[in-house]
């Protein structure tokens, strides 16, 4: 604890922390070295691990990154943050986020964007971006995060670690600050796929706080870690051809397929049908449901209020406009539009419609092949500033993480070295739903 909270202050000027519970990691670290002693210390005894912003541990402030939640402190903790405490873990701090999870930057967090450990010049990638550039930075040992459409997986990607996303309804939402229920999920950024692997086992499984849970039994994901047989692998070859995608993110795809096929794996080239459809739709259903969601942030119940409010309407409106950032309100206006009565058809259902067809069609492949892979993003870790102004752009670098999301299917980014600039590249391989053990198996031989 001691090493990473001095790594922690070195590198204090990268924002990757909102809050470092330093005395309190001491604490259970001291306590967690008796257990130990004893032998009586849970699965993760001496883990350092760090938390997105936007999971609740009882008597700790919880943000989101935003103003509106700035002095808001948790009354219950999240069922993952219970689950890895009885583990013997220890939370170190909360990591910097985009506000409410809505970015691929982390440059829109009320605190500042987070700067990437490899480049000071260029973003952590987001939303889990703090995560990411927290065991990235080494100032923890993992970290935990939430990916909606990416979040911890493109961040995982700029920062060249393990971003895993488990199928939806693999671990509890309960003590999650929700952004879009349909697609929320936890996930860990590591810097090995055994530690994904551990983490997921503690964290994962049914909850009675959390009725959209499966009941599929959780293995004992490290234990099982297992060299894979021969997969069959379908990659899209957009990927390739596309002129949106770097030509050193391309390279990397090119020789990981070669790679694999010298291993004897059957790799073979697909397209999607539904390419185009991905963004859209997974943006027009985020933001509905981040619409709805953040109704709760009224300036009555908790958080923000504003102090020049004089009436009811008064709180909603200047309590709203006054602790909302500029994206969240963005999110908060379309999402409203799509679900409002003369729009709801021809947006929102429609979209519902699409995101049918969409994890059909991925399906469908999944019956062919064991993985898809696709490069995490379209380009590396990009520069501060560089895409802020345009969020179009943002949105369409989620291309080759939505679909997963859209799906409720488990994805990982895999490292796969730097590009000629010392920047993490990174791959994408999404499976079936509940293959995660499959899925790190093939992650601990690829990497
Ligand atoms: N970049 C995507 C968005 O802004 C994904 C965010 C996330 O996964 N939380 O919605």
């Amino acid at each position: 604890v001691k090493g990473y909270l001095q790594q922690i202050k070195k590198y204090a000027h990268l924002n990757v922390f909102n809050e470092v519970f330093e005395q309190e990691a001491l604490a259970i670290a001291k306590a967690v070295d008796v257990k130990i002693k004893e032998g009586t210390s849970g699965k993760l005894a001496g883990m350092v691990i760090a938390i997105k912003d936007n999971i609740c541990y009882k008597g700790h402030k919880v943000t989101a990154s935003s103003k509106i939640l700035e002095n808001f402190t948790s009354i219950y903790s999240a069922t993952i943050v219970d689950r890895l405490l009885a583990e013997d873990a220890i939370i170190i701090g909360r990591c910097n986020c985009d506000e409410f999870a809505m970015g691929a930057a982390n440059e829109n967090s009320y605190f500042g964007p987070v700067k990437n450990y490899a480049d000071e010049s260029r973003v952590a990638g987001g939303s889990s971006g703090g995560s990411a550039a927290a065991v990235q930075a080494k100032m923890c040992h993992a970290a935990i995060g939430t990916d909606t459409g990416g979040s911890v997986r493109q961040p995982a990607a700029f920062c060249g670690v393990v971003g895993l996303k488990p199928t939806y309804g693999r671990i509890s939402r309960h003590g999650i600050i929700s952004y879009a229920s349909s697609f929320d999920q936890v996930g860990t950024l590591t810097n090995s796929v055994a530690d994904a692997a551990l983490l997921l086992q503690v964290m994962a499984g049914a909850d009675e706080f959390d009725s959209t849970l499966s009941q599929t039994p959780v293995p004992d994901y490290a234990a099982q870690i297992t060299l894979p047989g021969k997969k069959k692998i379908a990659y899209l070859q957009e990927a390739l051809s596309s002129p949106g995608v770097d030509a050193e993110v391309k390279n990397t795809l090119v020789t990981a397929i070669e790679k694999l096929r010298a291993d004897g794996h059957e790799v073979k080239a697909i397209s999607f049908d539904y390419l185009e459809y991905l963004v859209p739709t997974y943006y027009i259903l985020a933001m509905a449901e981040a619409s709805s969601n953040l109704a709760r942030y009224d300036g009555v119940h908790f958080g923000y209020r504003s102090p020049n409010a004089t009436d009811l309407v008064s709180t909603y409106k200047l309590s709203r406009s006054e602790g909302f950032g500029k994206e969240v309100k963005r999110r908060i206006m379309l999402g409203t539009f799509v679900l409002s009565a003369g729009y709801y058809d021809a947006y929102y259902a429609k979209a519902q419609k699409v995101r049918r067809l969409i994890r059909n069609k991925t399906n469908e492949l999944l019956a062919e092949f064991d993985l898809i892979l696709t490069p995490t993003a379209p380009e590396s870790a990009f520069e501060l500033g560089k895409k802020e102004k345009d969020p179009v752009v943002t949105y369409l670098y989620d291309i080759f993480t939505v679909q997963a999301s859209l799906a409720g299917l488990p994805a990982i980014s895999l490292p796969t070295g730097n590009n000629s600039d010392g920047l993490p590249l990174a791959l994408q391989f999404l499976s079936k739903a509940f293959s995660e053990q499959e899925l790190l198996n093939f992650s601990d031989y690829f990497l």
